[in-house]
């Protein structure tokens, strides 16, 4: 049976000492936050997910859900831990209190995620994605919305969805043809499909609050292929009535789920619409005049500031499954017992040594020991630029566009790192990892849609490349490099530090160049800027990541220093740190010169087809 325990010693630290988030009380939410509340919350969720969730995660892969006439049913177990999960408070937890949350700050309920999707990342999902719900209703929806439907979401007594994707449009979404049609009253009646709807339809919550984009048609009755008409609904599974009364089924219906790959537990549904009752949420959009050009759609705003929380929810998915995997691939590499050390047998009254003991298993472990633990602290630091983002402080517009810059690569980097480090775990695991009964392969499986849903990592790489980079002049990117430049020279004569100065300079000059041959060469040939995006997203996330092991070095050799005797933790720290220098800076060089190389072959290849 696979195993989990929440990482709660690298929590505390990262938040009390690193980042030192209590101090930080003029952030929104921070204001009532101690480390004694913090560290409650932490813990008690730790519990949930290891008695609860986690106990649950190898019977639902193997069960899956049931679907039968619309009716889908989760596996075994997952009403009764809903429910405890529900009455926990966890549903709201980053809810604003007058809808009945808790009005926790990102940071934690970032954390709270990531042990939720370690423990069990199909249960998860249900909660989680009718949080980003929620707060699409909470920041665009009418004020009845807001009355009687958040509270009942936040509560967990009703759940929500996100409806983009259509058989024909997944990532262009210009492509869709679910449409709406305004009535008299003001409500619309929405038809069309929507496939790969995760919590679509399930057994858990009396309501389901469907969070619908779809194409408003012109006088004509008319859709385009473009974003001009495209506007954002909510479509509840059962009509409300603006004084919160609860109706009869809407048009809207289940029309089966996918047999997959991964998360098996949580159901991916075919949503059918037909002539559902929707509201428009946000801004009646301007529609085009006839032969006026179409632009881009205010009504998308909702959707996108919906998904941008999310994108950064499934970077932590990955740093979830990294964390899982790898914590059971340390265990059997402590109980496995295969060859001899190289030097010589480590215990040679056994039979043979332990795993731990053969360098490239220890390379594959801390491998994951850097991967989850840095990119942890790089996204913890994403979440507290948009805790800043919203605050009075003067850094805060630097701090959004620093938020902006670094979501594409949070959301892509680590699912990336997140699958990576999954495998690897399978690989400690030898045969025994590749069959069902250890639980490990199950990693690898739900690790894998991480980097393929919100935004395949490609296209978060052309998101980076095409769009992030360029934003106000570029400010983003060169608030990151001057952070990163302002840490190095600050600490270019320290000599104790200079084995993690060195490098990341190293990383800084190659992602400074590629930059530049980007902004050179992308404008006048795109195709070079897509053909390098996705090494060219890789290069930032190793340096931002290498930037921030750098710091947790320094801080590190500091504790140490002051005391000598200071405990075993400081020391990984250490070697974690070390491994990204040794191991993952040097591709900094290599994925600079592979951005350079441009799009000529790549595009020849096309062409050849
Ligand atoms: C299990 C599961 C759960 C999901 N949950 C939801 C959900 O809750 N709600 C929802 O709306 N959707 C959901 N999705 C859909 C998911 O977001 C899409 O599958 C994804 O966005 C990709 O769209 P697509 O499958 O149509 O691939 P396509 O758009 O056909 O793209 C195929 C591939 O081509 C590449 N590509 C496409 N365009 C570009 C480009 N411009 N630049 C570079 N590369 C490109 C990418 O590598 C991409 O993976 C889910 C999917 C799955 C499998």
């Amino acid at each position: 049976m696979p195993v989990y325990r929440a990482p709660l010693e690298d929590y505390r630290f990262l938040l009390h000492e690193f980042f030192e988030v209590e101090k930080q009380t003029d952030l929104p939410q921070f204001e009532d936050l101690s480390a004694e509340v913090i560290d409650d919350v932490l813990a008690n969720a730790g519990k949930i997910c290891e008695d609860v969730l986690q106990p649950l995660n190898q019977s639902g892969d193997e069960e899956g859900c049931h679907y039968e006439n619309g009716v889908v049913r989760t596996p075994k177990g997952f009403k009764e831990a809903y429910k405890s999960f529900a009455e926990g408070g966890w549903s709201g937890l980053g809810a604003p209190p007058e809808y009945g949350g808790a009005g926790l700050p990102m940071f934690l309920t970032m954390l709270v995620g990531e042990m939720t999707e370690s423990a069990n990342q199909s249960f998860s999902m249900y909660p989680w994605l009718s949080a980003a719900a929620y707060s699409a209703l909470i920041a665009n929806g009418a004020q009845w919305m807001k009355q009687h439907i958040v509270p009942r979401m936040v509560s967990g007594e009703w759940t929500g969805t996100m409806c983009l994707t259509e058989p024909h449009a997944g990532t262009d979404l210009r492509l869709m043809r679910t449409r709406a049609v305004e009535q008299e009253d003001g409500t619309y009646r929405m038809t069309g499909t929507k496939i790969f709807i995760s919590a679509g339809e399930h057994d858990l919550a009396d309501n389901i609050i469907h969070m619908v984009i779809a194409k408003i048609p012109d006088e004509n009755g008319q859709i385009h292929n473009d974003l001009s008409t495209v506007n954002f609904f909510m479509v509840p599974k059962y009509l409300v009535k603006e004084d919160g009364t609860v109706g009869a089924r809407n048009g809207v219906s289940c029309g089966g789920i996918e047999h997959k790959m991964g998360i098996r537990a949580n159901a991916t549904c075919v949503m059918n619409f037909d002539d559902a009752v929707a509201w428009r949420i946000g801004p009646k959009p301007q529609m085009p005049k006839p032969g006026e050009k179409h632009s881009s759609s205010e009504g998308m705003k909702g959707m996108f500031a919906m998904m941008n929380a999310a994108r950064v929810g499934v970077g932590v998915q990955g740093i979830a499954v990294a964390e899982v995997a790898m914590q059971n691939a340390n265990a059997y590499a402590h109980e496995r017992r295969v060859g001899q050390a190289l030097t010589g047998p480590e215990e040679p009254d056994q039979p043979a040594d332990l795993l731990i003991v053969h360098p490239d298993v220890r390379r594959m472990l801390l491998h994951g020991r850097a991967c989850t633990e840095g990119a942890r602290a790089v996204a913890l630091w994403t979440s507290l630029n948009m805790s800043i983002a919203g605050s009075a402080r003067p850094e805060r517009e630097t701090a959004g566009m620093l938020a902006d810059l670094l979501t594409p690569v949070v959301k892509a980097f680590f699912t990336d790192l997140g699958f990576e480090c999954a495998n690897m775990a399978m690989q400690c695991y030898g045969g025994h990892g590749y069959i069902r009964d250890n639980g490990v392969e199950q990693f690898v499986r739900d690790g894998r849609i991480n980097q393929i849903y919100e935004g395949a990592n490609g296209v978060q790489a052309m998101d980076l490349v095409g769009r992030k980079l360029g934003r106000k002049g570029g400010a983003g990117a060169f608030a990151l490099f001057n952070a990163i430049n302002d840490f190095l020279t600050a600490n270019e004569n320290d000599a104790q530090l200079a084995d993690f100065v060195k490098p990341v300079r190293r990383g800084l000059d190659a992602l400074q160049g590629a930059t530049l041959w980007l902004a050179q060469h992308g404008a006048s040939n795109p195709n070079d800027a897509g053909a390098g995006a996705v090494d060219y997203l890789r290069l930032m996330g190793i340096v931002v990541t290498g930037w921030m092991w750098a710091r947790i070095a320094k801080f590190a050799q500091s504790r140490l220093a002051a005391n000598p005797e200071n405990s075993t933790f400081y020391r990984e720290k250490l070697i974690s740190a070390r491994y990204w220098m040794e191991r993952m800076m040097p591709e900094c060089a290599m994925l600079r010169e592979r951005v350079e190389t441009g799009s000529a072959t790549i595009m020849a290849f096309e062409a050849a087809g």
